[in-house]
């Protein structure tokens, strides 16, 4: 008996289901444009764009999974112990602030009751294609999406000098937070770049979180968390295995 309990230990160890050892890993999922491509001969915005239908296709998909959408802030607080984690969290994030979050994807949101994270370029807020204030808070009155850092002009901030770099993390933090009222937190890097020194550069301007491009689940909080980058060619399939 003596020499199989350890055995039996560790089995029970690796077959006990609903028992968690580690902190969870949590999926943040990376979303552009949410519409059809209005150029096919354009492939790159292919890989940044994804059809309002597949949308609803991965939302009900995440729904029926048991997934719960959570904000950046409510990570965190799981991750520092403050708030017990759902089951199954996950964080939807948007970038760039396109108009099309607030005409597609924002209903889409709200019809399905996810919550999401939008990051928003301030200085572009209200030109070309992207969204305008009213709109930006039309939306945040809903509660169901929190508005985050994009920078100033969507630089990028490594071959920016520190004091520019640092210009583009603050003013546009800044901005934002007295266009929403609330503290922005966290920082999306435009194109996914940074490095030491400019996440660096991203706690003196007041952000406490910042996410990349790179592929991967988060383990826990930090300056370059990583994301799952969802593009309209992706098979369902294939979102499906990466949660
Ligand atoms: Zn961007």
């Amino acid at each position: 008996m003596k020499k199989i309990l350890p055995l039996i230990l560790l089995l029970l160890f690796l077959f006990t289901p609903n028992i968690t050892f580690a902190a969870p890993s949590v999926p943040i999922l990376m979303y552009h444009y949410v519409g059809e491509n209005p150029n096919p001969r354009d492939l790159g915005r292919n890989y940044l764009s994804i059809s309002p239908l597949k949308l609803e296709e991965q939302l009900t998909y995440l729904k029926n999974s048991g997934f719960t959408s959570i904000s950046l802030d409510e990570l965190y607080g799981i991750f520092n112990n403050q708030i017990t984690s759902p089951n199954k969290p996950i964080v939807l994030t948007f970038d760039d602030g396109y108009i099309d979050f607030y005409t597609t994807a924002y209903p889409i949101l709200v019809k399905y009751n996810f919550k999401a994270v939008s990051f928003i370029p301030t200085g572009l807020i209200g030109t070309g294609y992207y969204m305008n204030w009213d709109q930006i808070k039309e939306i945040q009155r809903t509660g169901l999406v929190t508005f985050e850092g994009h920078t100033l002009t969507h630089p990028n901030l490594t071959v920016l000098g520190s004091v520019a770099a640092l210009k583009e993390l603050k003013d546009g933090r800044e901005l934002l937070q007295s266009q929403t009222g609330y503290p922005v937190n966290f920082i999306a890097y435009p194109y996914g770049i940074s490095d030491y020194h400019v996440q660096n550069l991203a706690k003196q301007a007041g952000f406490v979180g910042g996410v990349g491009t790179w592929l991967g689940k988060t383990q826990g909080p930090g300056m370059n968390m990583p994301r799952i980058r969802v593009n309209g060619l992706m098979h369902h399939l294939d979102f499906a295995s990466r949660l």
